[in-house]
């Protein structure tokens, strides 16, 4: 038989190798050492470590370890840059952005040979995703760096950014944060992930090239406590961070009270849910590329398959044997589907993983035939008989691990697919649209694929819910990301809060004991659980009222009645309007008393902040139904629905100033988008709030939606910030209380929003828009097929 007709009996895969001599040559030509890219130069190799080829094990190339004097430099170097670089106009910025996309794409080849022998993913992915989506980024941030004046008009660039990245995605993390950053006006230090730094180095020459002014893009090289040099340092503006969720909170609690802006993409457990009307196959091949594309190190990988029971059987079968046919190898051959995993010490994490997962009763089915003899390779492994508890069901595997569970129905579908700390990915497969569109607003993730897996664009929004972090990369909201409004510059700080004194005198005297407010929780009055009351006094010091004394428990309560409640989020947007409108008009018909209250707790007459406190609720009920999403247009055959949805569950504390309108400016815009809410007014001042209890009763303001706890603002703060059932909180306070609030609110990652001791006049209407309704919102883009 000769070797054609030989080929056509056995369907076997030739050896189709890419070459790596470019690659090599390009690292030769650098001696195989390098040094960290600042102020346009590049430094003298300092202590090294080595980078090195996975797929080989062989040394790559030495890459210097930055120190906190590297940093420092780097921070002085974007320093001194940013001035020029943010008075530039967006055009001109644009221009530069787009040379480098330009620049990207003339070096494809090498970016991709580069980042396949540093990283070990398949040469078919750097080739055809990373490298592409590289210059896709650089090009539509070109775009938004000429809008922004037009779009954004009312703000400015952070400063300086310290971006740190991992090294699943060495090139296109880098290209997700330092696009929109420089489009934005801002420079940048960027630190790539210790196994991976090469196509950033060849990146800072692409800079070079393309004249970028000195000091706007610095590539600091390093480990882990590089990474922590740039979270601590004074002169970093924003950090950006993408990684694990371990270290994401650690950064979280390094960074509080800084002032720092901070966005986190984290890790995730993302379920891949299919349905018994789904096109199996196509749900094969997807899943095929959801958990085994890039190894499986993906921080969206569709790790948990969700089968619906009846056809569940059917598709395992088909799975297995569909898993016969991946390629495992050489991640320089283009007919690879697999390559080699990061590192060995990545290899032997999983191992680890993998037989926990088994003592626990886990089943591993893995496809026959060799792995190459050396390099960190692992066959792509599925897990079935696996309880939700199962180490391998609950953990980030961050490998080509997939664990395999079924459901009944829709609901059950639901319930297993939030049943996770994470919310960053999940995918739907169904023929039906309607079964596919009523799931996806039920999945807490922020990116949901429907019939399809993996899509990602530079104009659509990126990033997670709960524990997958906050903030958004790509899309309008990626932009916003990077800007801040003109006017926080011009805040000053808050006045201190008076202490008044107790006017000493008998409590029992007087005519104001016929009222002491209760706590308001789930729609009624209640008592707080300490059994004690805190005393409101008048400017003068004259004792003027009881207010309950809420702790821990008050909270913990209010909490509660207010997850019970969240079916306000999808009450219709116009019904929701219609109870604020409602609120406004019954406050308004008791302003007079309204205005006298404020006027015996702060002296102040009250009728303007009762009329601003009416105004703001008209304003944000008119919001309800307009503050909505998007539908971005990918270069794909799908459309991506921007959908703007609540946080869940907000804790808002009240600033002292403002008795009524400082806790109104707050919930209003919280409400409006869905939020239920767990309020503390004013410690000094919480009377106007107990007043509106009655007001909120007879607003047809579900039970739940509104929970009033009064009592010691900041030992309350504390305690919503360290609860795992608030999903976001905001805290008008002073400085020091604001960075607790920060760091207390580590364990669940949950936004906040603080005051930072600054003074925020809420009368001013520029709180009546998108400040507040943006950070009572996140985004989820659903991703929606069309073509049959
Ligand atoms: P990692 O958190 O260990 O490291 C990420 C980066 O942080 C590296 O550059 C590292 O050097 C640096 N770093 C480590 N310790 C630090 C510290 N204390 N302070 C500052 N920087 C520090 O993560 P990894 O192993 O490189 O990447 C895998 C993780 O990244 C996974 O959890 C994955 O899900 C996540 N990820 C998320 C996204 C996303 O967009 N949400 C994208 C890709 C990867």
């Amino acid at each position: 038989m000769n070797k054609i007709a030989q080929i056509f009996q056995t369907l076997d895969y030739g050896p189709a190798p890419e070459g790596p001599e470019q690659a090599n040559a390009w690292l030769d030509a650098h001696g195989r050492k390098f040094g960290h890219f600042i102020d346009g130069r590049w430094t003298k190799p300092g202590k090294t470590f080595s980078s090195d080829n996975p797929a080989t094990g062989e040394s790559l190339a030495q890459i210097s370890d930055g120190t906190a004097e590297d940093v420092d430099a780097a921070v002085k170097a974007a320093r001194a840059a940013f001035k020029s670089w943010s008075a530039l106009s967006g055009y001109e910025r644009g221009k530069y952005l787009y040379a480098i996309a330009r620049a990207v794409q003339k070096h494809s080849r090498l970016f991709a040979v580069l980042e396949t022998m540093d990283n070990g993913k398949p040469i078919r992915e750097s080739r055809d995703i990373d490298i592409p989506l590289v210059a896709r980024h650089f090009y539509h941030h070109a775009g938004w760096a000429q809008q922004l004046s037009r779009e954004f008009p009312d703000a400015v660039p952070y400063g300086v950014c310290g971006q740190i990245i991992p090294w699943n995605f060495p090139l296109l993390m880098l290209a997700w944060k330092i696009a929109p950053a420089l489009a934005a006006g801002n420079t940048v230090i960027l630190k790539p992930a210790e196994f991976t730094s090469l196509t950033a180095l060849l990146f800072a020459e692409i800079c070079e090239r393309v004249g970028l002014p000195k000091g706007v893009v610095n590539i600091v090289t390093g480990e882990g406590a590089t990474g922590q040099a740039i979270t601590a340092h004074a002169g970093i503006d924003k950090i950006a961070f993408t990684g694990s969720t371990e270290v994401g909170k650690a950064i979280r609690a390094v960074t509080a009270g800084s002032g720092k802006g901070l966005s986190l993409e984290l890790g995730g457990k993302s379920p891949y849910i299919v349905f018994e009307d789904a096109d199996v196959d196509s749900a094969i091949e997807g899943l095929i590329d959801a958990i085994w594309f890039n190894q499986g190190q993906v921080c969206c990988a569709g790790s948990r398959l969700l089968v619906q029971e009846s056809i569940e059987a059917r598709f395992i079968t088909k799975l297995k044997k569909r898993m016969q046919s991946l390629r495992v190898g050489d991640p320089l051959d283009k007919s690879i589907d697999i390559g080699a995993m990061i590192a060995p010490v990545q290899v032997e994490r999983i191992r680890d993983l993998m037989q926990r997962g088994v003592a626990e009763g886990a089943e591993v089915y893995e496809p026959d035939g060799q792995l190459p003899a050396k390099g960190c390779f692992l066959k792509p492994a599925l897990v079935t008989n696996v309880s939700p508890a199962n180490t391998l069901v609950a953990e980030e595997i961050f490998g080509p691990v997939l664990v395999a569970m079924s459901f009944r129905t829709p609901e059950e579908a639901v319930q297993l697919a939030n049943n996770t700390k994470y919310g960053l990915a999940a995918t739907i497969w169904s023929e039906n649209i309607n079964l596919a569109l009523d799931i996806a607003p039920q999945i807490k993730a922020g990116v949901v694929w429907i019939n399809g897996t993996n899509n990602f664009d530079a104009a659509v929004g990126f990033g997670g819910y709960k524990e997958s972090g906050f903030g958004r990369e790509g899309g309008r909201e990626g932009m916003s990301a990077y800007l801040k409004p003109a006017w926080e510059k011009d805040l000053k700080p808050a006045p201190a809060a008076k202490v008044v004194e107790a006017k000493v005198g008998n409590p029992l005297d007087g005519s104001h004991l016929d009222q002491t407010a209760k706590l308001y929780i789930g729609g009624k009055q209640a008592r707080p659980d300490s059994g004690y009351s805190r005393a409101v006094l008048d400017p003068s010091g004259k004792l003027i009222g009881e207010a309950g004394d809420g702790n821990r428990k008050d909270i913990r309560n209010a909490v509660e009645a207010a997850r019970a409640a969240l079916g306000w989020a999808t009450t219709p947007a116009h019904s929701r309007a219609q109870i604020l409108y409602f609120l406004a008009e019954n406050l308004d018909y008791r302003r007079d008393e309204f205005a006298a209250r404020i006027k015996l707790q702060t002296g102040h007459d009250g009728a303007e902040e009762v009329a601003l406190s009416v105004e703001r609720l008209f304003a944000f009920a008119g919001w309800a139904d307009k503050y909505d999403g998007a539908v971005h247009n990918p270069p794909l055959r799908a459309v991506a629905a921007a959908m703007i949805e609540p946080l869940g569950v907000m804790g808002i504390v009240a600033p002292p100033s403002r008795p009524l309108l400082g806790s109104i400016a707050l919930i209003a815009p919280a409400l409006a988008m869905g939020n239920t809410v767990v309020l503390v007014p004013s410690s000094q001042s919480p009377l106007s709030l107990a007043d509106l209890y009655q007001v909120i009763e007879t607003s047809d303001v579900p039970n739940g939606v509104i929970n009033i706890v009064t009592g010691d603002s900041v030992a309350l703060a504390k305690t919503l910030a360290e609860h795992d059932g608030v999903d976001g909180l905001w805290f008008a306070g002073d400085a020091e209380a604001s960075a607790m609030v920060e760091k207390a609110s580590t364990s669940n990652l949950k936004p906040t929003w603080t005051s930072r001791g600054l003074y925020f006049d809420l009368a001013d209407r520029r709180f009546e828009g998108d400040y507040f309704l943006s950070k009572a919102t996140q985004v989820k883009n659903v991703w929606i097929p069309y073509g049959a």
